[in-house]
């Protein structure tokens, strides 16, 4: 294999240009050349292809987002979009395609690998944690330390005015940041998409909390739940609160990669390379026990993650 491309698809997320920087350092070190495809699967069907060399991906490692930059693409669904995108890797003699993103992206990669019989890698890139068969996707670490900042900064003032807080954070229809960073934040409750949950017992604890001496109180909504305006207006009539809301939004998508996310997409990134050399195809890095593995992603886009029990057990107990 000679010539190889990379692209980044769907939401951005810290470590992306990491795990960009390790592809292409990786590949050259392997003597091959190596393209990126600007704006994920809309750039493979505009033919949006650019020579990367080592200095192409230099201070880039402590980068938040995509210097490839990233886009949604539905063409890229149909026929006609696809057999466009397969023109033009074959024009551009690329022999292995890699591909950072989401459940999306990666069933991009799978019709790739599926439909096309192209050599394609994965690796999953979602601050969500809602891809199967990763312990971690690469951005989590950072947005959950991101998450964790503004935890810890509302803490302050809430203590001071004895106030009761409501935290929106991202996860899509994934519980996982929101109950992460509620145990890591030490707030009273996550409410997640995973767990149902009955408003008026989540107001009997609060109270509860607040009769055994607590001087505030925060609770950590998961944006699959709904919208964290709509609870606190109904957690404050049914409970005679006077919460503040606070969604954190898009905040928790940038900023500079942690270490965690750094090694993470950096591992991935070469093992994706070394991956496609070795013949594989139509797999997925990912993080198991520490180790990289390779999961196929038929199996990785027909499971869905399941919450840890246990980490909803330590969540319950501690919030006392
Ligand atoms: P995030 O988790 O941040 O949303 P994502 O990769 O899941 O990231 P999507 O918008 O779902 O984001 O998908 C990104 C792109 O992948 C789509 O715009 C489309 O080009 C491609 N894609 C998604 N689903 C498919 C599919 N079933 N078949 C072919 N391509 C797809």
């Amino acid at each position: 294999m000679k010539r190889i491309a990379v692209m980044t698809s769907g939401g951005d997320c810290p470590g992306m240009n990491a795990a960009i920087r390790s592809v292409v350092r990786t590949a050259l070190n392997y003597e091959m050349e190596v393209y990126g495809i600007e704006q994920g699967y809309s750039g493979l069907m505009e033919d949006q292809f650019i020579k990367l060399e080592s200095r192409s991906v230099a201070n880039m490692i402590q980068r938040g987002g995509t210097f490839l930059r990233s886009a949604r693409a539905p063409e890229f669904k149909e026929e006609e979009g696809q057999l466009k995108a397969m023109e033009n890797l074959k024009n551009q003699g690329i022999e292995g395609l890699i591909v950072i993103g989401g459940d999306g992206s990666l069933a991009g990669a799978k019709v790739i690998h599926d439909k096309y019989h192209f050599p394609v890698i994965g690796i999953p890139g979602s601050i969500d944690n809602d891809i199967y068969g990763t312990d971690m996707s690469i951005g989590v670490d950072t947005a959950l330390n991101t998450i964790l900042w503004c935890i810890d900064t509302i803490n302050d003032t809430a203590s001071s005015h004895d106030r009761t807080f409501i935290i929106e954070v991202m996860g899509r229809n994934c519980g996982y940041l929101a109950l992460m960073s509620a145990i890591s934040g030490g707030a009273e409750a996550a409410l997640i998409p995973e767990v149902p949950f009955k408003i008026e017992n989540i107001i009997k604890k609060i109270k509860e909390r607040y009769e055994e001496g607590k001087t505030r109180s925060v609770i950590i909504l998961a944006e699959g739940v709904g919208s964290a305006g709509d609870f606190g207006k109904t957690f404050d009539m049914i409970g005679g609160f006077e919460t503040r809301i606070t969604v954190l939004g898009h905040i928790q998508r940038g900023g500079s990669p942690t270490h965690f996310d750094r090694i993470l997409a950096t591992r991935m990134g070469a093992s994706a390379v070394d991956s496609l050399l070795n013949g594989e195809s139509g797999v997925m890095t990912a993080l198991q026990e520490r180790k990289i593995e390779l999961v196929p992603l038929g199996e990785v886009l027909n499971n869905k993650r399941k919450m840890d029990k246990k980490l909803l057990e330590i969540a319950e107990v501690l919030s006392k």
